[in-house]
């Protein structure tokens, strides 16, 4: 059964207008890095929820999370207009499988993210686990503009922590930025640019975990495929692990 706990706002921080990070103080159960969890808000006489992954570590004190105001959404609009000291309501305990856990053995570590789907891989690059696995893990984020490339501090503080493990890439599909590619990760990853990028080759070895927008999981899938690797199960452990935000 879902149990609800109240969650109060401490911060609703705007990267740009309409895509934000939401913290919260909420007495949840601990989690696991890569869990999600529902906040449901009360809409006129229904109590509309939605699933989030957790930006934060376990270890974190405040419950954060990336979302984008979808116009027309039913319930992003409203956490776009929360105030500090709003209350909401979030899920005792965490949900789901993407998990470090799940994701056997492997040389390197490759994590392709669009837009907010950030937030699921900097929770599991905020542990320690990842860091002792992979020899290298690369995280790869896509989004359309330039000023949707949030926690660059963070990320310049794992690139410091873990100078030859670590690799960020981004890409801004739509407008050419220096220092960024231009073009989806399926087509990054099809045209070997990211390889190159990276020196790092794709094979049996390769572990990866894809989070975002469904249509970039299928097509990602399918290079992923072409180049011989297949769906991790648990029943038929694999090298693709996904999460889809939407179908
Ligand atoms: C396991 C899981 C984890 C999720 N984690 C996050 C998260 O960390 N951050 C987040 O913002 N959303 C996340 N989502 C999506 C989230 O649950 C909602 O669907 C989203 O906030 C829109 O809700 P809404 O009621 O405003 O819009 P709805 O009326 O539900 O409209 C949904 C439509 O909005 C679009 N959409 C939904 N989510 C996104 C998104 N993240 N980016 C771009 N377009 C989107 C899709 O076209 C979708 O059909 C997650 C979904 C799942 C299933």
């Amino acid at each position: 059964m879902e149990e609800w706990l109240e969650g109060q706002v401490v911060k609703n921080i705007k990267w740009t207008k309409n895509l934000a990070s939401l913290k919260l103080k909420a007495k949840i159960n601990n989690h696991q890095a890569g869990q999600f969890t529902r906040i449901g808000l009360k809409v006129n006489d229904d109590f509309i929820t939605r699933s989030y992954s957790y930006a934060s570590a376990p270890k974190d004190e405040l419950l954060e999370i990336i979302y984008v105001n979808i116009p027309n959404g039913k319930l992003s609009p409203i956490l776009h207009n929360l105030k500090i000291g709003d209350k909401v309501s979030v899920m005792q305990q965490a949900i789901g499988y993407f998990t470090l856990d799940e994701i056997p053995d492997g040389e390197n570590l490759w994590m392709l993210a669009t837009g907010t789907a950030l937030g699921v891989f900097l929770a599991i690059l905020k542990t320690s686990p990842p860091w002792k696995r992979f020899k290298k893990i690369i995280l790869i984020h896509s989004v359309r503009y330039a000023e949707e490339l949030i926690y660059q501090d963070l990320i310049a503080e794992m690139k410091q922590l873990y100078p030859d493990q670590f690799i960020y890439l981004n890409s801004v599909t739509r407008s050419k930025v220096k220092g960024s590619f231009n073009f989806r990760i399926p087509e990054g990853l099809s045209s070997k640019k990211f390889q190159e990028s990276t020196q790092i080759e794709i094979n049996e070895d390769s572990q990866f975990m894809i989070c975002g927008n469904p249509e970039m999981i299928k097509e990602t899938t399918e290079v992923l495929k072409s180049f011989g690797l297949n769906k991790n199960r648990r029943a038929k452990p694999g090298n693709i692990t996904v999460e889809r935000y939407w179908v």
